[in-house]
C-alpha cells in the first residue's frame, strides 16, 4: 500500500481533493494528474472577467508552493489513457503508467457538440477551459456579431459580457423561456427583461438550422424561423457532458456520468468518482442527479477525502451556485425540481428579489436577485431542515432570521 492516491483530473474537485486528503491527515503518496497544462485555475470567472479584460490572468486554484509544501506530485499536461482497476494501475496517453492503490475520478465534463448542417467551421467555440476562454476572448477583439446558442449560465454571462463590450450578441435559444431548467418563470422573465434591455437580442422558441461559411470561417445563422443572422462567431452553449468515457471503459459503472454511492465509491472497489463527472442519488431529493458547480465538486471532494482515510460520512451538502449575468448576481440554493408552490419576497422591479420555493411545507430551494442574505440565510435554515412560513418570507430578511433563530432556540440540544 505504498502507491497512494492518484487524482484524474486537476480542476475544482481534484485539487481540492488532494488538500482534503492532507488536511484529514492521509500520509501516503498524493499523485494530481491533469491533461490541461497550466497550474489549476478557477473556471468561472471564464465566462465573466475573464474575457472581457485582455490583460486579465487565469486565477489560479492554489499557487504552485501549494503543491510542494503539501508533498502532492502534480503532473500537467498528462492526459489517462486507461485505467485497470485490478492491476490497479494507470496508462498515460504520453506512454508512462502510474500505480495507485486508490483512485479519484475528477474529469468533469465537456460541451455538448452541437450536431448542424454546415459546421464544424472556424469561429464556431464553446467554453470550458482557459485555452477556449483565450480564444473567446481573441476573436471577440475582432468581431462585431456574435451569436450564442443556448440560454443557459454560460451562455447569458457570456452574452451580457460581450454586449457591454459593445459586440452585437444574439442568443438563440431553443426552449420558450431562458434558463429553464434552473430557474423560475419570474426570474427568466426577469433575466429576459434586462438583457434586452442592455441590448442583447434573444430568440426563444427557436434553433439554428444551419451554419453559412465564408472562406472556411463561420459568416452567418439560418435560424429555425428562416431568418439569416450575421455571426463571425457562434459560441455553443448547449450544456455539458460527463466526461465517463475512461470509467466506462474500465468496466465502472456508468449513467449520466460514473456511479457513485453516499461516500462517493463506484462499482469497482477502491475508485471514488467526484464532481461533474459523478451521478448518484441526492440525499435532499432522492432522486439521481449529476450536478454542475464549483460547490458540488469541492463538498465531492472533502467527503471523497474523508471516505479514504476511514470515516464513514455520507453525502448530506447543500447544493448551492451562484451566476453573474450582467449587473444580476444570482444565486440558487437547493434543488428546485419538485416545487410546487413559489412565493416571491422582494421586487423584480429593483432588481433585487428572490423566489421561495416549496414542495408541500418543505422549502426545497431559493433563487435570489441580488439579494445575498437570502442566499446565505437560505444555505443555513437548508442545512438545519428549517422551513419558513409565508409571513417570515414576506417579511423580509430580518423577519426571515428572527424565525430562524426563534425555530433554532426550540430545537433540543444535540446528544
Ligand atoms: C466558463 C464556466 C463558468 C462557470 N461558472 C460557474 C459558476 O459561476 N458557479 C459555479 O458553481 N460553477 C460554475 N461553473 C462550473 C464549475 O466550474 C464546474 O462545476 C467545476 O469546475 C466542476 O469541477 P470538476 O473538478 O468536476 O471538473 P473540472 O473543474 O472541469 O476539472 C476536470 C479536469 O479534469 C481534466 N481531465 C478530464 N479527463 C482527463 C484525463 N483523462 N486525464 C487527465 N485529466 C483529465 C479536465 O481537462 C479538467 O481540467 C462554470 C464552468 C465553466 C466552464
Amino acid at each position: 500500500m505504498n502507491n497512494g492516491v492518484v487524482i484524474i483530473g486537476a480542476g475544482h474537485g481534484g485539487v481540492q481533493a488532494a488538500a482534503s486528503l492532507r488536511e484529514e491527515g492521509y500520509e501516503g503518496r498524493v499523485t494530481l494528474i491533469g491533461d490541461e497544462a497550466e497550474l489549476p485555475y478557477h473556471k468561472p470567472p471564464l465566462s465573466k472577467s475573464f474575457i472581457k479584460d485582455s490583460g486579465a490572468k487565469p486565477q489560479i486554484l492554489r499557487a504552485e508552493a501549494f503543491y510542494a509544501a503539501g508533498s502532492i506530485d502534480l503532473l500537467l499536461g498528462e492526459t489517462v489513457e486507461s485505467l485497470d482497476p485490478v492491476g490497479k494501475q494507470l496508462k498515460l496517453v504520453s506512454g508512462g503508467s502510474v500505480s495507485f492503490d486508490k483512485v479519484i475520478l475528477a474529469t468533469g465534463s465537456r460541451p455538448r457538440v452541437l450536431p448542424v448542417e454546415g459546421g464544424p467551421l472556424a469561429g464556431m467555440l464553446s467554453l470550458r477551459s482557459i485555452a477556449d476562454a483565450r480564444a473567446i476572448r481573441a476573436l471577440a477583439g475582432e468581431v462585431e456579431d456574435i451569436v450564442i446558442l443556448g440560454g443557459g449560465f454560460i451562455g447569458l454571462e457570456i452574452a451580457a459580457t460581450l454586449s457591454a463590450g459593445g459586440r452585437r450578441v444574439t442568443v438563440v435559444e431553443a426552449q420558450q423561456r431562458l434558463l429553464a431548467r434552473a430557474v423560475a418563470p419570474v426570474v427568466s422573465a426577469h433575466v429576459a427583461a434586462r438583457l434586452a434591455a442592455s441590448g442583447v437580442r434573444l430568440l426563444l422558441n427557436t434553433v439554428v438550422n444551419r451554419i453559412e461559411g465564408d472562406d472556411g470561417h463561420v459568416s452567418a445563422v439560418i435560424t429555425s424561423a428562416g431568418e439569416r443572422i450575421p455571426a463571425k462567431m457562434l459560441i455553443v452553449g448547449i450544456g455539458v457532458v460527463p466526461n465517463a468515457e475512461l470509467a466506462a471503459a474500465a468496466g465502472i459503472q456508468t449513467a449520466n456520468g460514473v456511479r457513485v454511492d453516499a461516500q462517493l465509491r463506484t462499482s469497482a472497489p477502491d475508485i471514488l468518482a467526484i464532481g461533474d463527472a459523478a451521478s448518484y442519488r441526492h440525499w435532499f431529493t432522492g432522486a439521481d442527479v449529476r450536478l454542475e458547480s464549483v460547490q458540488n465538486a469541492t463538498d465531492h471532494a472533502r467527503l471523497a477525502a474523508r471516505t479514504i482515510t476511514g470515516h464513514a460520512d455520507t453525502y448530506s451538502a447543500v447544493p448551492w451556485f451562484w451566476s453573474d449575468i450582467g449587473d444580476m448576481k444570482l444565486q440558487m440554493v437547493g434543488l428546485t425540481g419538485g416545487s410546487d408552490r413559489q412565493i416571491v419576497a422582494g421586487e423584480p422591479a429593483d432588481n433585487r428579489f428572490s423566489v421561495f420555493h416549496y414542495s408541500g411545507p418543505r422549502l426545497i430551494g431559493i433563487e435570489s436577485v441580488n439579494r445575498p442574505a437570502d442566499h446565505m440565510l437560505g444555505r443555513k435554515m437548508m442545512g438545519a431542515g428549517f422551513s419558513p412560513d409565508t409571513q417570515s418570507v414576506a417579511g423580509g430578511s430580518d423577519a426571515l432570521k428572527a424565525a430562524f433563530t426563534d425555530w433554532q432556540t426550540r430545537q433540543p440540544a444535540p446528544v
